[in-house]
């Protein structure tokens, strides 16, 4: 009877477990291409961030890379479906593993392209402090070729696709690219909707800064669309709200700190899923005093 009762209960076990990781699995959607015009389109689904297609008069250019094999064979056979012309460029807008683990599975005859800054933060060790993949040698024919410090422009034919850098943020290498006949802007990991944004303080992003990137950004690019890499398309007025939301909780930290509060006291007057964005405010805070 115990024996029975045991059984019972390791069944019921993998009964969950099974049912958990099959609902993680069908968590991930097939990728597909979302059109914004007929030449630039958002790739949504696969492993990875959402990131950009956009057809030149000679080529392709892609934006971001997933993060597995999978996602990076779906990405291609979706090109091929609107366009037999060659992937000529593919843009990483950050050092994000969600951004550039699917480098490797695109063919190295495509030139990969990021900020100087973000090709530094692929050799970053991780949060843990292990040492980065892209010192394997067999993985350096997919690291950013070209890099740019201030803005550079990608020839496409007779279309031009700009690439931004707006200074540190989310992380020190950022770009927006840039198209100018959709007024259409691929942010990255710049914002995020729907949950507190990320600063990645371990590779020197800032949360200060990140705000003074996004204002000159609207400053500086007369876009409408916003696409990133994990929200739906936004507008400027969203990107505008996110900028004053920043500063009312960096506002609120410095304040606390005024007051002498800890760490622990000023996170407990966020939200729980603010902690580690109210702890890079805290420590870019203290560390200006
Ligand atoms: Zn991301």
């Amino acid at each position: 009877m115990k024996k029975n009762f045991k059984l019972i209960f390791i069944l019921f076990f993998l009964v969950i477990f099974t049912s958990f990781s099959f609902a993680q699995q069908q968590e991930i959607l097939p990728v597909k291409l979302k059109m914004i015009s007929e030449r630039l389109y958002e790739i949504l689904g696969g492993r990875g961030a959402r990131g950009g297609v956009y057809i030149g008069d000679n080529g392709v250019l892609i934006i971001d890379a997933k993060m597995d094999k999978k996602s990076v064979g779906e990405t291609i056979e979706e090109i091929k479906k609107i366009t037999d012309k060659p992937k000529k460029y593919l843009i990483n807008t950050h050092s994000g593993g969600d951004h550039i683990n699917g480098n490797q599975y695109f063919s190295k005859t495509i030139t990969f392209v990021a900020h100087e800054n973000c090709r530094k933060e692929f050799f970053h060790p991780g949060r843990d402090g292990t040492l980065s993949d892209w010192n394997k040698p067999e993985l350096m024919p997919f690291l950013p070729s070209i890099t740019f410090r201030d803005q550079m422009n990608v020839y496409l034919g007779s279309k031009k696709v700009e690439l931004w850098y707006f200074g540190i943020g989310h992380t020190t290498g950022d770009v927006v690219v840039y198209f100018p006949e959709e007024k259409t802007a691929f942010l990255g990991d710049q914002i995020f909707l729907n949950k507190p944004q990320l600063i990645h303080s371990y590779k020197g992003g800032n949360s200060f800064e990140h705000v003074k990137a996004l204002t000159k950004m609207l400053e500086t690019l007369d876009a409408e669309k916003f696409c990133s890499g994990h929200s739906e398309i936004i507008d400027r007025k969203t990107i505008m709200k996110h900028i004053a939301e920043m500063k009312e909780r960096q506002g609120k930290v410095k304040s606390l700190i005024e007051k002498n509060k800890t760490l622990e006291e000023i996170k407990n007057e966020f939200k729980e899923n603010e902690t580690s964005l109210i702890e890079a405010i805290y420590n870019e805070l203290k560390s200006s005093l």
